[in-house]
């Protein structure tokens, strides 16, 4: 009836209104339906549900993982059990840098070999992990826990930009660099950061981009080849 597409408002509250319908499906559904309740015990399907909720395991994977901590040997079993005890109770932020840790300050905030002058800005724990095992980088990080992105309602309040910010304003930091993905979203989120922080007398600076490394141009695609020709260096 009042279908018209005068507003976008009525796209974004049917956009909210998808998952939660899609969710209600899909609780009725598993509830409702065969197998794990009959027939198997009640641990088992406990279990079975417990390994379903994580993200890329569907049921017959769940079943699967299931089935083999039944089978493999019962310390093995529970070791998963205990990282995942353990994980849970002691690992937490580091109150520099947002890394994680399960001291106060993560191993690179404590580590006095690093180059406390250079800070680079990573959206996730695991970006600053990448960057890590690339062992290019001794400066010290600062992880955001995410990046802006309004339409999931993430604004700049939910993510450690305040405390980012913070650390700068001390004046120790000579160079920032960003290292958000090279997404839309990414970009907004290292864009609204790079004007934060102008007021400091810091450089400003990203991660190259472009073709990669051991590529040829003939598989770049056109964001590459544009990113690569804007990001063009001296011989
Ligand atoms: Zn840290």
């Amino acid at each position: 009836m009042a279908f018209t597409h005068r507003t976008t408002n009525s796209g974004t509250e049917s956009l909210a209104a998808d998952p939660k319908a899609e969710s209600n499906v899909g609780s009725s559904s598993s509830s409702t339906n065969h197998l794990a309740p009959k027939n198997y015990a009640g641990a088992v399907s406990g279990l079975v549900d417990q390994l379903g909720k994580l993200p890329g395991i569907g049921r017959k994977s769940a079943e699967r993982l299931a089935f083999h901590l039944l089978r493999v040997r019962e310390d093995e079993a529970l070791a998963l059990a205990e990282a995942i005890r353990r994980v849970r109770q002691d690992v937490r932020y580091c109150s520099a840098c947002y890394n994680l840790a399960e001291t106060e300050l993560c191993s690179i905030c404590s580590d006095p070999n690093r180059d406390t002058t250079r800070l680079c800005v990573v959206e996730q724990p695991r970006d600053l992990m990448s960057l890590e095992q690339s062992s290019a980088y001794q400066g010290l990080y600062h992880v955001l826990l995410g990046r802006i992105a309004p339409l999931d309602g993430i604004g700049p309040d939910q993510l450690t930009i305040e405390a980012l910010v913070d650390r700068v304003r001390l004046g120790e930091f000579r160079e920032v660099i960003m290292a958000t993905n090279p997404t839309v979203e990414g970009d907004g989120t290292s864009l609204y950061i790079s004007n934060l922080l102008s007021e400091f007398p810091v450089q400003m600076t990203r991660l190259a981009r472009g073709i990669t490394a051991g590529s040829v141009l003939e598989y770049a695609n056109r964001e590459m080849i544009a990113d690569a020709l804007t990001g063009r260096q001296k011989l």
